[in-house]
């Protein structure tokens, strides 16, 4: 039988195009129109975020983060080496040195006991990563950070509308960067948020977004004229995909509700029986709510893994691998000095996503747990 369940298919529910067709008609294409605003306004009633700015994607909204917190040459910034790229070049690219630590041994989230081990008098800022929208262990991680005069800022890429003990995530660090990637719960095609957590920012955090002008200023009528008055590049997107974002943010909660549906009936049909012949299934600590962003298993080992991913393609089931140690990377490995990170590299060769998205049925979620299960006694 031949199905065609890919790893991910986009959500739109039709809003899109007719808030799109208004931006046009408005003659309003750049960005900071009525529709950023709305999202603005959305993100900051519904999660509290001190300020938000819509920005080009979430890559853009942690070079933002870098810039704001003036991370520059001869400055240490503690990564986990499980996560995509951007996580590190963001602040790789204004010259700082990239530490990287190790994920928890029972998820992939960054391991507060590794970070402790590479702080050093030089440690400017720890980017967290809320893999799978589940957070990290954040009261020790902020212990680490605050007794060190460390920054935190969140990757929180996979994190929108989850939560770490009642607070929402992109809301504990200086910054938080979420991702809005045709791949992520809340899409508009390429597109990100910065939360501003700390008001001393507010302003600079303003200039950077444009070009490094006071233009934003000068639009609410506080300046009379603008000009270039620090550091900064184009990241605000325009009003086209503001308006697409803003049509998902209005279905969030119909969004998130299928996610967690089709996400706890993956959870049941595998958990159990996964565990059992010790192939790992998602862990939600107590502290952490489940966003539904991503099911995944880890397998016994890489050949295993391997094994299923190509079993699964054969009946039409897009599952995919995740991140590479980025240690391990072409780009880094010949300047990597530091320890041996198991737990990373485990992650590397051992997870193995499954599909997941709105317009899944039950049905496929079954049969890709029951093909699942069969490929996997096949290997036993
Ligand atoms: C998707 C993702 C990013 C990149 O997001 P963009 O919006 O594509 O720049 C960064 N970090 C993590 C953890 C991600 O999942």
């Amino acid at each position: 039988m031949i199905n065609n369940i890919p790893f991910n298919k986009p959500y739109s529910n039709g809003k899109e195009i007719l808030y799109i067709a208004d931006a046009i008609d408005n003659n309003k294409l750049s960005g900071d129109g009525k529709y950023t605003k709305q999202c603005h306004n959305i993100f900051e009633n519904k999660y509290g975020f001190a300020k938000c700015l819509l920005t080009t994607s979430c890559t853009d909204a942690l070079e933002m983060a870098a810039i704001l917190l003036n991370v520059g040459p001869g400055d240490e910034v503690i990564v986990p080496s499980y996560t995509f790229v951007s996580t590190a070049n963001a602040f790789a690219i204004r010259g700082a040195t990239i530490v990287f630590a190790d994920s928890s041994s029972n998820n992939p989230n960054i391991c507060a006991e590794s970070i402790r081990e590479l702080v050093t008098n030089k440690t400017k800022v720890i980017v967290v990563v809320h893999y799978a929208g589940v957070a990290c262990d954040m009261d020790e991680i902020k212990k680490i950070a605050d007794s060190n005069g460390i920054y935190i800022v969140e990757d929180a890429a996979q994190a929108v509308d989850s939560y770490y003990k009642g607070v929402p995530l992109g809301s504990i660090g200086v910054f938080g960067a979420f991702s809005f990637h045709e791949t992520k719960n809340i899409i508009c095609g390429e597109g990100g948020l910065l939360s501003v957590n700390d008001e001393t920012y507010f302003e600079r955090a303003e200039i950077v977004r444009e070009k490094g002008t006071n233009r934003s200023a000068f639009f609410r009528g506080d300046i009379d004229k603008y000009g270039w008055v620090d550091i900064g590049s184009s990241f605000l997107p325009s009003e086209l995909n503001a308006a697409y974002l803003f049509a998902q943010l209005e279905a969030i909660e119909d969004i998130q509700e299928k996610r967690k549906n089709i996400w706890n009936f993956y959870s049941e049909s595998i958990s159990t029986w996964a565990q059992k012949i010790g192939v790992g299934t998602p862990e939600v600590p107590e502290w952490a709510t489940n966003n539904a962003h991503m099911y995944y298993l880890v397998c016994r080992d890489i050949n295993e893994r391997d094994f299923v991913i190509s079993e699964l393609r054969k009946l039409g089931i897009g599952a995919v691998f995740h991140y590479q140690s980025l240690h391990n990377s072409s780009f880094f490995k010949g300047k990597y000095y530091g320890p041996v990170l198991r737990n990373s590299e485990k992650y590397s060769d051992c997870l193995l996503r499954l599909p997941l998205y709105y317009d899944m049925t039950l049905e496929q979620v079954y049969f890709i747990s029951s093909s699942l299960k069969d490929i996997l006694s096949r290997r036993l």
